[in-house]
């Protein structure tokens, strides 16, 4: 009999799947709850794979002898329950892909800065002309790129939904940033649930691979003393004699080999600025290092690389206030580094799906640096609730405002009311973008069209 795979969702990661899974002999059939995008439809179409989409057959997938899951479907859905009860095994796109490639695994994890240190990353391997893809939650699938064009290095960024369903593989190297609260939604409230699928990227390492984390994250470090990874340890942070990356706060060291000279920058030639961007060069020069990298090249990746848009980018500047998109601050933390790294008084944009969030976090640093809040979302109520205790108040004479809008253009012209010459108004929502975008990028893409028609 032919071995039969089942793929759920037909996105990127699915489509891909499909594909591969075809090449290698599989009678593949895809399956997707939702609508299927149109190019994705074409692209299984023109594999003759069939697909169906708005519903599940289940007795076509539950005939499967495995399943590929997109990171998408929650594990509560009810295909995964009865694919659970059925004892079919449900693997991530990446686990799939990987069995069919003998490239080196760079993978990056984390709460915040995976897209950042991943696309840095990149541009370093591809600055010294290896041959390497980029992949997880960026560009094609890994799947695709391995039925189409099979490279020697991928450099993937992995969420914590990709790691949970993730068995035998292995990384090369493995970088994890740091673990705040996130999708404790998906994590049934339990945040030890999501720290255990992050350490995940741990798993099947040998003392031959890499681990490097952020050591001062506090969570990080309790976990490795339980888990004890068998990988090498890389810890980077502060100027402390364990790490083996660290900044002074003036210059940023990289000292990865012992066979090497250790590279030093000034911390002001980095092109991407703030404390939470010198983590990122940081964790993506060891990896360079490692790789074999000439310092020369690495340094020049981090004098030049640009970073990616919705990353406390700059938008313009109107009537002497600065806009900066953040929309891919979709969590608490991720705001309190774009709070941190604000120079002048601050009016933040802030709300959007809230995933549970706990804002006490950015408490100190709204009250620093806010001159005022401006809600914009569905859930602005909660909003209101506790900032209303920091002294925010909704009332035009009040010192500290904040002001409820449910939609953005309503929200960047009240900004633009409340912002004072020298200002900069700060989109970092903490929230998702689910309930009035489509998507993180469509919000910061509205946002950047309303500020240029203030
Ligand atoms: P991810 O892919 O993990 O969501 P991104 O690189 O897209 O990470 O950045 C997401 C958000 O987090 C941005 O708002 C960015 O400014 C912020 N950020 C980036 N790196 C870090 C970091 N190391 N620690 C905390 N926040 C970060």
């Amino acid at each position: 009999m032919m071995n039969t795979i089942a793929i759920l969702g037909a996105g990127e990661s699915g489509t891909g799947a499909a594909i591969l899974a075809q090449t290698k002999g599989f009678e593949v059939f895809v399956s997707d709850l939702g609508t299927i995008k149109e190019e994705y439809k074409a692209l299984l179409n023109a594999n003759r794979i069939p697909w169906e989409e708005n519903h599940h057959t289940a007795e076509r997938i539950l005939a499967a002898q495995e399943v590929v899951k997109s990171p998408g479907i929650p594990e509560d859905a009810p295909i995964i329950q009865r694919l659970r009860e059925k004892h079919i095994p449900v693997i991530s796109e990446i686990e799939f892909a990987a069995r069919y490639t003998q490239a080196k695994m760079i993978c990056i994890t984390g709460s915040n800065g995976k897209t950042t240190t991943t696309s840095l990353i990149f541009d370093m391997l591809q600055r010294a002309g290896l041959d390497v893809g980029l992949a997880g939650n960026i560009g094609n699938s890994l799947a695709l790129q391995v039925a189409q064009q099979d490279r020697q290095y991928y450099v993937i960024e992995l969420s914590s939904f990709q790691l949970d369903n993730m068995y035998d593989f292995r990384a090369n190297i493995a970088i994890l940033l740091n673990i705040t609260p996130d999708h404790l939604d998906r994590y049934n409230h339990e945040f030890q649930n999501y720290v255990n699928a992050k350490f995940r990227i741990t798993q099947n390492q040998t003392p031959a691979d890499a681990f490097i984390y952020w050591s001062e994250d506090p969570v990080i470090d309790r976990e490795i003393a339980r888990i004890k990874p068998q990988a090498t340890l890389y810890p980077f942070g502060s100027n402390n004699k364990h790490n083996v990356a660290y900044t002074d706060g003036e210059h940023l060291t990289v000292a990865a080999r012992p066979d090497v000279q250790p590279l030093s920058i000034p911390v002001e030639q980095l092109a991407l600025q703030g404390q939470h961007n010198r983590l990122n060069s940081m964790a993506a020069s060891i990896a360079a290092q490692l790789l074999n990298i000439q310092n020369d090249t690495i340094r020049q990746s981090l004098q030049s690389f640009q970073g990616v848009p919705h990353r406390l980018q700059y938008v313009a500047t109107v009537r002497g206030v600065r806009y900066i998109n953040d929309s891919k601050a979709t969590n608490v933390n991720s705001c309190w580094y774009a709070l941190e790294a604000m120079t002048t008084p601050t009016v933040l944009i802030l709300g959007g799906k809230d995933k549970g969030n706990d804002y006490t976090e950015i408490d100190p640093l709204v009250l620093q640096k806010c001159r005022a809040l401006v809600f914009m979302g569905v859930n602005n109520d909660k909003l209101v609730q506790h900032f209303a205790q920091l002294g925010f108040e909704d009332n035009k004479d009040a010192p500290k405002r904040m002001v409820s809008t449910c939609n953005l253009h309503d929200a960047v012209n009240a900004c633009a009311d409340l912002a004072q010459d020298g200002d900069t108004v700060l989109l970092s929502p903490c929230c998702a973008s689910f309930d009035l975008f489509t998507s993180y990028e469509d919000r910061g893409t509205q946002f950047m069209n309303a500020v240029r028609q203030l």
